[in-house]
């Protein structure tokens, strides 16, 4: 059986990764899972545990960076974040493509750790700086001073977009899904003309940091 693609989902918060993402579940032909990570940022309102994120104390996610649980992980604007390892590595083996929806560090390391072709990373951008201003603001969750770090943080993450296999400007969700679906679907015929021996071009290889 062909292993699955590892699918990087990255880009600003507040860009629409979550809306994004929950729209490319819903479509079957993706056959995409979508690794849920742990975090200790507190919950928002519309979230669930276990499906958007696992919440977890400091110390549980301490106890899971001993066991060298996680694929990855980052400190983000005062909270940790951590993709869990197990999950990503039995999915893929099992052909699924694995979603994850990560920052800009995050992004870097599991392109270094996961080279090649059956990895793709994707950069979501927004129409403006103005309208990523406008959606976490309506968001609502964040205090002032965590919206200007976030806003900070945005523009040196969008510095890092060329590292990545395609950047798409989200302007709407419906255009954006399709893209993505494209983009995934051309990364599967390549690998299969790969396997086949019909290709042997390492540029994804070559491209990454
Ligand atoms: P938020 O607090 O807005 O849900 O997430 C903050 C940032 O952390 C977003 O860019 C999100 O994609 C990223 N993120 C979520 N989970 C993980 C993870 O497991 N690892 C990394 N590196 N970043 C994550």
């Amino acid at each position: 059986m062909r292993q699955g693609l590892l699918v990087i989902l990255s880009g600003p918060s507040g860009v629409g990764k979550g809306v994004l993402r929950r729209k490319l579940m819903k479509d079957k032909e993706l056959n995409l899972a979508f690794s849920v990570s742990m975090t200790t940022r507190p919950k928002r309102p519309k979230e669930q545990n276990g499906k958007d994120y696992f919440f977890v104390t400091k110390e549980e996610f301490g106890r899971k960076l001993k066991e060298d649980g996680f694929i990855e992980w980052v400190e983000y604007c005062d909270n940790y974040y951590g993709t869990p390892k197990s999950f990503v590595e039995e999915n893929i083996k099992a052909g699924r493509n694995v979603l994850l929806e990560i920052d800009v560090d995050g992004a870097e390391r599991v392109m270094k750790k996961y080279r090649g072709m059956y990895t793709l990373a994707i950069f979501l951008m927004p129409p403006s700086m103005e309208e990523l201003e406008r959606r976490i603001r309506l968001r609502g969750s964040e205090s002032e001073d965590e919206i200007n770090n976030r806003i900070q943080k945005s523009k040196e993450e969008m510095e890092k977009r060329s590292q990545y296999d395609v950047s798409l400007t989200n302007y709407t969700v419906n255009k954006t899904a399709l893209r993505f679906k494209q983009c995934v679907q051309n990364r599967i015929r390549y690998c299969e003309q790969v396997e086949k021996g019909e290709k042997t071009d390492p540029t994804y290889i070559i491209k990454r940091p």
